[in-house]
């Protein structure tokens, strides 16, 4: 991989990691619990919890995404950066750039 690959990446994962804090801020607001006071009513308390599990849900999923990314960035400085961790063969650059976070080749991942 050059150097100007490695930038590239590093840039797309950052981005990808602007992107993703907001968002993980705005699903944390939203997954809140509702005080048990407050008149919200039944059905939209069982509204409430419905969206509640979704929202945790994409959280939990936005949360493990962004952890993923941070450590890549920090591997994107490594010289083996860009090997597959199972099998040691050159992960290509457009699955890096699809997937920063993919320490696997393709075919390991599956
Ligand atoms: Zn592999």
């Amino acid at each position: 991989m050059t150097e100007a690959e490695r930038d590239i990446i590093r840039q797309k994962i950052l981005h990808e990691i602007e992107r993703l804090k907001p968002e993980i801020e705005r699903l944390k607001e939203i997954t809140k619990p509702v005080p048990p006071d407050d008149a919200i009513g039944r059905i939209s308390r069982m509204d409430n919890i419905v969206n509640n599990s979704v929202n945790k849900a994409a959280l939990s999923k936005a949360a493990s995404r962004l952890a993923g990314l941070e450590y890549a960035l920090g591997q994107t400085g490594h010289p083996d950066f860009g090997t597959c961790v199972e099998c040691g063969t050159t992960i290509p650059t457009a699955r890096l750039l699809a997937m920063p976070e993919s320490a696997m080749c393709v075919a390991c991942a599956e």
